[in-house]
């Protein structure tokens, strides 16, 4: 049998020829075509390579009966109709280690062109002057480096600066601690921390609800005045407004951005006349070497899902237990979003990263382990990782990358009929917290997943995790519900569920609010200026 591929919007040619050698595989390549009369081919195909010109849509995809794989060289997948590939049957493949080292050189580009004012310098030379009084610059030497983000990019980013003398700290709370010892990267326990003793500031996480404008006027006044902030991650993790106003004030004394919120940045845009701010159009990922490494990433695991099924690098293939995988969709839910609950109460509580994960359940539910293990580490990244690269198949890899041990003990607790009982406990460092709840056996829909958390640390609760969860805690005295309840109304927020645990009267207590919708960092602040409420947190679940 000879496979079918259609390669479209010139793929680096090495990737190309990759695919060629393969035996039974047939390479077709030609410009990007025309919508029409790509949906007049493409039911010939077996698969599709192309970069973002080609739209790979709902209409394209049910239009191509052989289809089985669809393939993108580089990272971003908004030309693509995952979910209809999802729903066919049809893989999405994208290549997003390809372009680390491109970004991590750069970093040092763009940063050491600001020190050394090399784009005046430049101007200078050209316009027929040799003026080098205004052009004394300063080094990296000496200087301490802080990495928010130490994933793919932020790593490389730390072995370079490393190498150039500087000192590295980092914060990211979802990074093992071996894997700081290992880059030799020293970790800030909080994001202040680390504003409080950076000289060059970079990001480097992926843009999630917890990164969008993670550093603000507060962030960005808390750095020394001599600080520089670059953001080569995504648009508004910094953000524009407040980096304009610090550069303009003189707050900061320079900025690097290679991402916007809104791509183009518009001709007229502030940032365009904003002072010391050295600005590049997205080309993190322009070079050469970058563009070949992920043609050759994508085309390799596009041969590899058609040649030998495997299908570890999809971002849209689910794994489960053959025959029970709709049964069972409530209990994924539940070990889902228990690690998702653990997960920010660790983080929130005790700035404490998981550094592994056990999933408890009877025996009823052991020969699903792997797919259960896997829901418990998608929990543990949904607020950790872009949610196009996360999904069944790859999430335990990336918990494992991040150091993450996972694991599945099975109880031999009693089973009743069509309810599963099962718990997740995650631990990190000395701190640890166990997370429970029942699925329901038989599940016909709906927001609430069909599981409810009866268990979370030491408090027994009953609550059905729905949209957004707040979890307050909070010492047992009168009056402290009524006040929780106005805050939350005066913001318009509908509660669906409310319930308090307590573990002795007076004592420590914890509140797991069930919500509607979401809930912004003002509201949180609000509920954290009330006297009794010792600390809070919302969890927003993704995905079932
Ligand atoms: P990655 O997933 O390997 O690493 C991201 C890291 O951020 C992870 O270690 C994660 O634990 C950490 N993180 C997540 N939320 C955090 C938080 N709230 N606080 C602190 N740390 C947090 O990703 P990567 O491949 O290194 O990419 C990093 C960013 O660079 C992404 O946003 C990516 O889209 C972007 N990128 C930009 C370009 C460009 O052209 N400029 C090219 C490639 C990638």
């Amino acid at each position: 049998m000879t496979f079918r591929v259609l390669v479209t919007d010139e793929i680096d040619p090495e990737g190309v020829a990759l695919l060629a050698a393969a035996p039974g595989i047939a390479v077709e390549e030609v410009p990007t075509l025309p919508k029409d009369e790509l949906l007049r081919r493409i039911g010939e195909y077996d698969a599709i390579i192309g970069r973002s010109a080609t739209h790979v849509s709902d209409e394209l995809l049910r239009a191509a009966t052989h289809l089985k794989v669809v393939g993108r060289a580089g990272v971003g997948i908004d030309n693509i109709a995952v979910d209809t590939a999802t729903e066919l049957g049809i893989a999405v493949i994208n290549a997003p280690a390809g372009n680390t080292i491109a970004v991590a050189e750069l970093f040092f580009g763009t940063v050491i062109g600001l020190l050394r004012h090399l784009p005046r310098a430049y101007e200078s030379m050209h316009a027929g002057t040799w003026d080098r009084s205004t052009l004394l610059g300063t080094e990296l030497n000496g200087r301490t480096l802080g990495i928010v983000g130490l994933g793919r990019i932020g790593s490389e980013v730390s072995a370079r600066a490393r190498a150039f003398g500087m000192k590295v700290v980092a914060y990211d709370p979802y990074i093992s601690e071996s894997r700081f010892q290992a880059l030799h990267v020293r970790r800030a326990e909080s994001l202040d921390d680390l504003l409080d003793e950076t000289d060059i500031l970079t990001v480097h996480t992926p843009l999630t609800e917890d990164t969008r404008g993670m550093i603000g006027q507060r962030e960005l006044n808390r750095l020394s005045p001599d600080a520089i902030v670059v953001n080569m991650a995504r648009g508004g993790i910094v953000g524009e407004d407040a980096l304009a106003e610090a550069l303009n004030s003189g707050c900061l004394a320079g900025g690097a951005i290679d991402v916007f919120v809104k791509e183009p940045l518009a001709p007229d845009h502030p940032l365009r006349s904003t002072r010391n701010l050295f600005l590049t159009p997205h080309i993190g990922a322009s070079t050469a070497e970058a563009q070949r490494n992920v043609a050759v990433d994508a085309c390799a695991a596009v041969r590899d899902a058609l040649v030998l099924g495997e299908l570890s690098r999809s971002i849209n293939v689910a794994t489960g237990e053959p025959g029970r995988w709709t049964e069972l969709s409530p209990v994924r839910t539940l070990v889902r979003r228990a690690a998702a609950i653990g997960r920010a109460v660790l983080a929130s509580q005790s700035g404490t990263a998981v550094g592994r994960i056990e999933v408890r359940g009877g025996p009823s539910v052991a020969g699903s382990r792997d797919a259960l293990v896997t829901s418990a580490a998608l929990g543990a990244l949904d607020a950790v990782v872009e949610h196009d690269r996360l999904n069944m198949i790859n999430a335990r890899t990336m918990a494992e990358e991040r150091g993450i041990e996972l694991s599945f003990t099975e109880t031999s607790d009693n089973e009743r009929p069509g309810a599963y009982a099962l718990e997740v406990r995650l631990t990190g460092g000395m701190k640890g917290i166990t997370v429970g709840g029942v699925a329901q056996g038989t599940y016909n829909g709906g927001t609430d997943g069909g599981c409810r958390i009866t268990r979370i640390g030491e408090f027994m609760v009953d609550v059905c995790p729905r949209e957004t969860l707040l979890i307050l805690t909070n010492r047992d005295v009168p009056g402290v519900i009524g006040r929780v309840g106005t805050v939350l109304g005066d913001a318009g927020v509908n509660i669906a569920e409310y319930h308090q645990a307590r573990l002795a009267q007076g004592g420590e207590a914890l509140a797991a609010v069930s919500v509607d919708g979401a809930l912004g960092s003002d509201l949180k602040r609000q509920l954290l200026a009330l006297n009794e409420v010792s600390s809070a947190t919302v969890i927003t679940f993704r995905g079932s």
